[in-house]
Parts: structure tokens; sequence; C-alpha cells
């Protein structure tokens, strides 16, 4: 498969004001370091706990916010650096599908028309084929002709996420970024929309960043899996390995919390102690070792570098045959 997005090192810190003077006193480090690469066609799921930087990642990759550091490299372009109107055309390639879409839409709009304004401000369509367009898109995505004249508080959740996907699909786009794409909708609305999107992935050839807290979702949904901890990535591998054989202490201990029957009913669970660090003041060495049950000295003095552990499996630890043994 062919590489469409690959991301080097990119970090993305917030400078934190204070004082009556606005000074900068330091940094929350939503990202911190994350290398990746993407292959044209595949689903690549980014998983954690809320505040880990994943959604902070997606508007990166986007555009949304700038980088702080690190390279956006999309189909060989680097975007980081580009003017917002050279990464116009771009921009149409990547497209993002967010949590609630009834945020993003105007009450008083006809959804139709909400759908026609992408083409008004992307295309030279004529008013005509912009209709024509609509209509197709909304049949796409599983609506009726009819819902056009409709307004945005007459749709149900997982219609209003349908609209999402119609406007996220509407121009074309090679990437999309699901941030927490059905986490709202109840379980028999989720797998609608979940089969809805593997359907335009087929399709389409879409290439999906699927971003999301829910385990499980991500387990039927990906083809790979990446773990990340307070803006640094621990783990990546495809599904099966990271499912059936995670490596990662975070990994094992995320797995461990989800009931679920089958393979996993004989893991042990592992409670993870105290909070989520403060990203502003990350811990030294492994940002885990706070919480790590398989810590030692070493993993307060250095960062784990990424370890190749073959069949694409990665992972970021000093003590991947410890952790073996001991969870
Ligand atoms: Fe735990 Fe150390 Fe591995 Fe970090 S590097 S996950 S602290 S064992
Ligand atoms: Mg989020």
């Amino acid at each position: 498969k062919s590489s469409i997005l690959k991301l080097e090192s990119v970090k993305k810190y917030y400078p934190i004001k204070g004082g009556l003077l606005k000074r900068v006193q330091g940094h929350v480090k939503a990202v911190e370091d994350v290398s990746l690469e993407m292959f044209e066609g595949e689903s690549l799921g980014v998983v954690g706990e809320s505040g880990c930087g994943k959604s902070t990642l997606g508007r990166t990759v986007l555009g949304l916010e700038p980088v702080t550091e690190g390279k956006v490299i999309f189909r060989e372009q680097e975007l980081q650096h580009l003017s917002e109107r050279n990464r116009l055309p771009f921009k149409r390639q990547m497209q993002m599908i967010f949590q609630d879409p009834y945020a993003s839409l105007n009450p008083r709009q006809r959804i139709g028309d909400a759908l026609e304004e992408v083409f008004i401000m992307h295309t030279k369509l004529s008013s005509k084929s912009r209709k024509e367009k609509v209509t197709e898109l909304l049949k796409e995505v599983g609506l009726k002709e009819e819902h056009y004249d409709r307004y945005p508080h007459e749709f149900s959740g997982g219609q209003r996420q349908r609209i999402g996907i119609a406007r996220a699909i509407a121009l074309n786009p090679s990437v999309v970024i699901c941030d927490e794409a059905v986490s709202a909708l109840d379980v028999s609305v989720q797998a609608q929309v979940l089969k809805l999107l593997k359907t335009l992935q087929s399709k389409y050839g879409l290439t999906y960043l699927f971003i999301s807290h829910d385990l499980g979702v991500v387990r039927y949904f990906c083809d790979r899996v990446m773990v990340m901890y307070l803006g640094n990535t621990a783990e990546l591998a495809t599904a099966k390995q990271l499912y059936e054989n995670p490596l990662h202490p975070y990994t094992k201990a995320l797995l461990s919390s989800i009931p679920r029957p089958s393979i996993e009913r004989n893991r042990k669970r592992i409670r993870l102690e105290g909070e989520i660090p403060n990203p502003a003041n990350p811990p030294s060495g492994c940002t885990f070792h706070t919480r790590c049950p398989v810590a030692s000295e070493i993993c307060k003095q250095k960062k784990p570098v990424w370890r190749d552990m073959g069949d694409q499996h990665y992972v970021a630890c000093h003590h991947v045959e410890k952790g073996r043994e001991v969870l």
C-alpha cells in the first residue's frame, strides 16, 4: 500500500500565559512527539484517555492548528509551513467528522442549503448541478431527497451524523479524520453509521484517522491502532496484534479495563494508580512512569524510543520483557 500521510516528530504546545503582563509561563504539551505513517485506504485508530492529545493531533493534521514543531506530509508535500492559500487544495483532500455535527449546523438553515454551501465555497458548479450533487450526497449517506428542505432539529442524532458525513465527503477527500464520530450515538445507531463509513471507504478508497476513546468500536472498525498517553505514542500495531498481544503496560491497562467476553476474560485486571499528570508539567523520562506498575529508575530518566517488534508492531517502553512476565 502506498503512503498517504506522514507525521514526523509532530509537537503541539500551547503557551500558558499569566500575570499582569500575560507573559508565557510555560507550555501545555498537548502533543509531545508523534511520528506516524498512514497508508491509502486504511483505518487507523487513535486511542487513549481524554487529554492524551488525540483530538489535538487530528486538528493539527488537518491544519486547523499550526504545528509547533515537526512535519505533516501529505503525499510527499510538506504542509506545515504552507500559507493558508497554498493549503487550500490540500484542505479539500482532508476532512473531519466531529462528535456533534449539530453544533456546526446553523439551526435556521435547511440541510440542503448547508450542504450546497460546500459547493458554493469550493467549486464553480452551477446552481442546478449543485442541487443535483446535494441530492446525490443525501442518498449516498442513507438520507432521502425530501430531507433537503428540513432543518437540523428535525433529524435524529444518527441522521445528523449522516449529514456530517455527507459534508465531509462532498468534495471527494482522500483522508477523513473522525473525532469521536460515533461516540454520542446509541449502540445500534453506532453500528449503522460505522457500516456507512465502511461502505464509503471501500467505494471511494478513503483513509480514516479514527480518534476514539471506545476500544470496542476501534477494534471492530480499524486495521491498525495507535495508543497515546500524555501527548506521546505508546504503542502502534495492527488491531489484531494490539488487542491480542498488547506490549505496552499502558495498553495492557486500558484493555484490561474493558469488560469483554472471549479472549480478554482471562486477562488480569490492571488498576492504574493516580491521575493523569498535568500536561503542562509532564513527568520526566517515560511520561507513564508515575502510574506504571513495572516502572524502574531508568523510566524516570530516559524517554523510551520506538522499538520495532516486527510485524508492524511498535512499542515505546524500556521493559517490554518484564511487562510480559508481570502483567
Ligand atoms: Fe512503564 Fe518504564 Fe515502560 Fe514507561 S518505559 S511504560 S514507565 S516500564
Ligand atoms: Mg477529544
